[in-house]
């Protein structure tokens, strides 16, 4: 159950002065990115961190008050001036003066009524804004503030600026925020107190003060401590978490998987390459793990077209020779198939029998394979989400492998567990993660790297080239299609967004098809699964020699001979995502090229961003780069950019505070398993406030 203190924030935005549902959605897209999958809470308000400041300090009188300065003024209203009736072209001017000098605080299309009673003659107020000078007259037009001199303490002289989305007042969001905080309870502290001391943190309400009600620029900084408080209390709640879900995945013992290796030699056999160093290594990483009578838990990081298919293959072959079963999990469905079809005629050599199930397979067809799967009659199963179905029941599953974790969840993870006798485990990821972030996400997990590629590939040659190139660049590939190669072309949206305005892949496809005829193909996210096969297969077998595809083919797709991929609006795509998809190309042994077609102008980081993708091909570097960037706080449009997975702390900044985390949270799980003493019970609000209380509800599960 989650702690009563926590009511008054876990309550729909919209129960805020000021926040019906229109204002709700606009905040709903500053919210931190995680949040944006349920409706916020008032809660959320709270991580709505500003990203800099509007510093009002600046006091000195109207008559040194230089052009263009934020200032904040003291000053006696002496009259007002408002435009002849019927012109409203010329503004309304209030005449205020201090001991320096006068100035015309300036207003156009004014509501005169609110200008008098904000502004009343004789009166000493406070107006705080940008100094202009005309023609050696000040004024100040559209003050950002006004306060009578009685309540000056509501003027924030150190002013957060927070993300905004367009027609989000700032006025409103900080409103909003200011009655998050003041729904706050009084916490209990749930850091350890030495910590604390160490450290010099405010507490958690008081860190959240200082931010939102900033005494000095320095007090927004991710670097200050407060800052570093909130960062800390957010990755000790996700290792908290991630020790809770581990607790919980190897309570029970695993067992020994050995067999006796005929079954491996005869896919070794069929293979028709060598396996890589770095493949044998991992190998013989995971053959340790699960000969051990402890479960496996186990990362297997690998750059696109490293090769991790066949070691997991290998894997799942050796718990089937121990007499178990395997399961593979991709994260969609051609992945799912495409593996399916390198995977069942190698196995089948073995002797292995194997199923494919996605949503796809119905009726009589499904009702076949989960009888076969609950015999043991199938050996080795490849699905997406559909095999975390409640129906989906093994005889024995041995080995669960998850290819391309970071589209499932930790409690996906868990579902699948759950279906075998303490199956061991292997996660298998091309997205190059970070050491820092390897930590976060999956907490203490083993990992097995392939740093090599299997020999013979050709590195990819790079271009970005500006869109006015097109037509040079659709001549280029025409060439490349005559030659019989293959290519790719990526195109971010499947549908004209009215405001975005990117390339449609429909409109492209419509466009490459005028030029190819019938050997352009295309595919998309909203096609029925079968229309995707049939895509795919014409692409494999060469029927098609272009293929226009969204992000769909993104995470995994393998057609060794395609060479060249066209990525339109590359400056739209993230690094990571931009790797991802040029590893669709140069994994044959012909050379390859990778064209990242933009839209000019570039922002700075776009720009970064692609000079990244020309110099580097290696995964881990273009990763850690990715960091970098995404650290210098760009302003993704609305969102705040920080670190995935996060709301509040930003890995560049607080990568330090990831060990001592995890120390804490090992510490504290060791003494306190349930979350039960004094500290225990505030650690479970902490889950609760940052989200991460899957963990929680774990601990009932028992
Ligand atoms: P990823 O790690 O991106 O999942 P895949 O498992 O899809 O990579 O492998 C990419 C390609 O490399 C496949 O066509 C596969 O058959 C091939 N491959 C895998 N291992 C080797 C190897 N040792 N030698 C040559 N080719 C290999
Ligand atoms: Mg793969």
């Amino acid at each position: 159950m989650r702690p009563s203190l926590l009511d008054p924030l876990f309550v729909p935005i919209t129960s805020l002065d000021g926040v019906g549902p229109k204002i709700a959605t606009m905040i709903e897209k500053v919210v931190p990115a995680d949040l944006s999958a349920r409706n916020a809470r008032a809660g959320d308000l709270l991580f709505v961190l500003p990203h800099s400041v509007i510093d009002r300090r600046n006091r000195p009188g109207i008559a040194l008050a230089a052009e263009g300065a934020i200032v904040t003024l003291d000053v006696r209203v002496d009259r007002h001036q408002p435009p002849p009736r019927g012109n409203r072209s010329v503004p309304y001017r209030v005449f205020v003066h201090d001991d320096t000098g006068e100035m015309a605080v300036t207003f156009f299309h004014a509501n005169a009524a609110w200008l008098e009673r904000s502004l009343p003659v004789g009166r000493q107020v406070v107006v705080s804004g940008r100094m202009e000078w005309f023609n050696g007259r000040p004024s100040m037009v559209h003050p950002d503030h006004i306060a009578s001199a009685e309540d000056v303490d509501s003027l924030p002289l150190v002013e957060p600026v927070y993300p905004l989305t367009a027609g989000l007042h700032a006025k409103v969001l900080r409103r909003a925020i200011g009655q998050a905080l003041a729904r706050m309870p009084q916490w209990p502290e749930w850091q350890d107190p030495e910590f604390l001391r160490r450290q010099t943190c405010p507490d958690f309400a008081g860190a959240l003060r200082r931010i939102h009600n900033p005494a000095d620029p320095i007090d927004v900084s991710p670097e200050a401590v407060a800052w570093r408080r909130l960062a800390y209390d957010e990755i000790l709640a996700g290792q908290v978490s991630l020790a809770l879900v581990r607790a919980k995945v190897s309570k029970r013992a695993g067992r020994p998987l050995i067999g006796d290796g005929t079954r491996i030699a005869a896919i070794r056999a069929a293979l028709p390459y060598r396996l890589t160093a770095s493949q044998e290594s991992a190998l013989s990483e995971i053959d340790a793990d699960m000969a051990k009578p402890d479960r496996m838990l186990r990362l297997l990081q690998g750059d696109v077209g490293s090769g991790k298919t066949v070691v997991a293959l290998l894997a799942m072959t050796r718990a089937i020779e121990a007499g178990g079963q395997a399961a593979l999990m991709a994260p969609t469905e051609i992945l799912a198939r495409q593996h399916f079809s390198t995977i069942e005629p190698l196995a089948s050599k073995a002797g292995l029998s194997v199923a494919i199930l996605t949503g796809r397979e119905k009726g009589r067809e499904r009702t076949a394979i989960l009888q076969a799967l609950e015999s043991g009659a199938i050996d080795l199963v490849v699905g997406t989400h559909a095999l975390f179905q409640e129906s989906v029941q093994f005889r024995d599953l041995a080995l669960a492998i998850v290819d391309e974790q970071h589209r499932f969840g930790v409690h996906q993870r868990l579902a699948i567990t759950a279906k075998g006798e303490a199956p061991d485990m292997l996660v298998m990821t091309a997205t190059p993660i970070p050491r820092t972030l390897v930590l976060t996400a999956f907490g203490d997990m083993d990992v097995s790297k392939l740093t090599e590629k299997p020999a013979g590939r050709r590195p990819i040659r790079t271009v970005s080239l500006p869109f006015d190139r097109y037509e040079e660049l659709v001549g280029r590939i025409s060439d490349a299609v005559a030659e019989g190669q293959k290519v790719y072309w990526i195109c971010p949206l499947v549908e004209e967004s009215e405001e975005a305005k990117l390339a449609s892949a429909e409109e492209r496809h419509a466009a490459l098809q005028s030029r190819f005829g019938d050997r352009v193909g295309l595919v998309h996210g909203r096609m029925s699964g079968r229309d995707k096969d049939e895509v795919m297969r014409a692409f494999k077998e060469g029927e098609t020699r272009v293929l226009v595809a969204t992000t769909v083919v993104e995470v995994g797709v393998d057609v060794p001979d395609a060479t060249i991929i066209v990525i339109e609006h590359a400056e739209r795509f993230g690094l990571a995502q931009l790797h991802q998809l040029r590893g669709r190309v140069g994994r044959g042994s012909k050379s390859s090229t990778c064209v990242l077609l933009y839209k000019p102008p570039l922002s700075e980081t776009a720009t970064a961003r692609l000079s990244v993708m020309r110099e580097s091909q290696d995964g881990f570097r273009i990763a850690e780069e990715d960091l970098k960037l995404r650290g210098e706080g760009e302003l993704l449009g609305t969102k705040q950019s920080g670190t995935p997975g996060f709301q509040v702390a930003r890995l560049e900044f607080h990568a330090d505070l990831l060990e001592t985390a995890r120390q804490d949270a090992r510490l504290l799980l060791a003494r306190d398993p349930e979350l039960k003493s004094e500290r225990g019970q505030a650690i479970r609000a902490l889950l609760y406030l940052f989200g991460k209380d899957e963990a929680v509800r774990l601990l009932r599960a028992g």
